[in-house]
């Protein structure tokens, strides 16, 4: 049996070595297009102000991979699945064949319009490649530009004013699936960081960015308010990262469909954690829970039931988006 997950996130390692446990002969393979060991997201932004290094961000998860027997292979960018033939291509031209898949892509960031025009002007903090070109550049910047709603945003803005940057924070506040946080936590916390330095403008968008001489940038905001950064950082939503899945019969909404059991419509394919769009059979209602408890648990049960446990997904409130790592956001912004 090849059990072959795709994404190293939370999601992706529960699946492996959910798989693994039940299935002890089975060959476990976890692709994914990070070059990087396995690492914990929420702490990104930590890495970036300089309270965490490389070492500090590490997820314990992953470490017992290669003692488990799952390889790891890096560097692998699936590009399509043909799921008639059992098949994943990966943009580096090689392939991987399975019995059972797992889809474990997670998220990227939405990237606003103003800036698809505008290049060298943006780094976004998804990643970890991300968190170390965005700390790396910071170092040689002065002002930084935030851009992102709620905990992103926030968490992006707090980061950089710890590193020492002046910062702007443009909060667009726009309607957002998953808003991890409540309405009062994000104003307490706004003023906070305004109480610190930053400087927040909400409600607004970037309209235009104009390279001034590939060093200095300025933006003008909806508003009609310009102003003059190093660097923009974009800590917007992330919307699941599935698009390699076109053309492969696999059903899609806003992210891959599954059953209660985490199961696509091509019955030995399964997706797991924020690229997922799960069947609560309490709501009869299809939906996205982004965050890290989330994937985990889903990953676990995709990862079980592709080794034939047979077990349905009961969402709870545990489920939701929560701070596992590092003291909550109220205490951050204060620190
Ligand atoms: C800065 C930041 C802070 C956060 N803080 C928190 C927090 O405090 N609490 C919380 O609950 N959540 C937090 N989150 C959200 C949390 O990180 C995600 O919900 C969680 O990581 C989702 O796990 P996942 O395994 O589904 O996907 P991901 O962690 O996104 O992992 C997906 C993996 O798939 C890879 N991948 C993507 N496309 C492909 C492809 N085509 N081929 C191969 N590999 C691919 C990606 O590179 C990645 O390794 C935060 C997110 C960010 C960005």
């Amino acid at each position: 049996m090849r059990y072959l997950i795709l994404g190293s996130g939370p999601a992706g390692i529960a699946a492996a070595k959910a798989a693994r446990k039940l299935d002890k002969d089975a060959e476990v393979i976890l692709a994914t297009e990070e070059h990087a060991a396995p690492y914990l997201r929420p702490l990104l932004p930590d890495f970036v102000s300089g309270e965490r290094e490389l070492s500090g961000v590490a997820d314990p998860q992953g470490k017992d991979l290669a003692d488990l027997g799952i390889r790891f292979s890096g560097g692998k960018r699936a590009r399509r699945v043909d799921a008639a033939r059992n098949r994943v291509a990966f943009s580096d031209g090689t392939e991987e064949t399975y019995n059972f898949l797992c889809v474990a892509t997670g998220g990227r960031p939405i990237l606003p319009l103003a800036l698809m025009g505008a290049p060298g002007s943006f780094l976004f903090l998804n990643s970890l490649g991300d968190a170390q070109r965005v700390r790396e550049r910071a170092m040689r910047s002065d002002t930084t530009v935030v851009y992102g709603p709620g905990y992103l945003g926030i968490e992006a803005a707090r980061a950089m004013r710890k590193l020492g940057n002046e910062v702007v924070w443009i909060n667009p506040g726009l309607p957002r699936f998953g808003n991890p946080i409540s309405g009062e936590v994000e104003v307490r916390v706004t003023d906070r960081l305004r109480a610190r330095g930053v400087k927040v403008h909400e409600g607004t968008e970037i309209a235009d960015v104009t390279d001034v001489d590939g060093r200095i940038f300025e933006v003008v905001t909806a508003g009609g308010r310009t102003i003059r950064c190093h660097l923009i950082v974009v800590a917007t939503e992330r919307l699941p990262s599935i698009g390699f899945l076109e053309g492969s019969g696999v059903k899609a909404g806003a992210g891959i469909l599954v059953d209660e059991y985490l199961r696509t419509n091509v019955s030995n394919i399964y997706a797991a954690g924020d690229c997922a769009e799960v069947f609560d059979i309490n709501r009869r209602e299809s939906r996205i829970n982004f965050g890290w408890r989330s994937a985990v648990k889903q990953g676990q049960l995709a990862g079980e039931n592709m080794a034939g446990g047979g077990q349905v997904y009961i969402k709870n409130a545990e489920d939701y988006f929560g701070l596992l790592y590092g003291p909550p956001l109220n205490e951050r912004v204060g620190a």
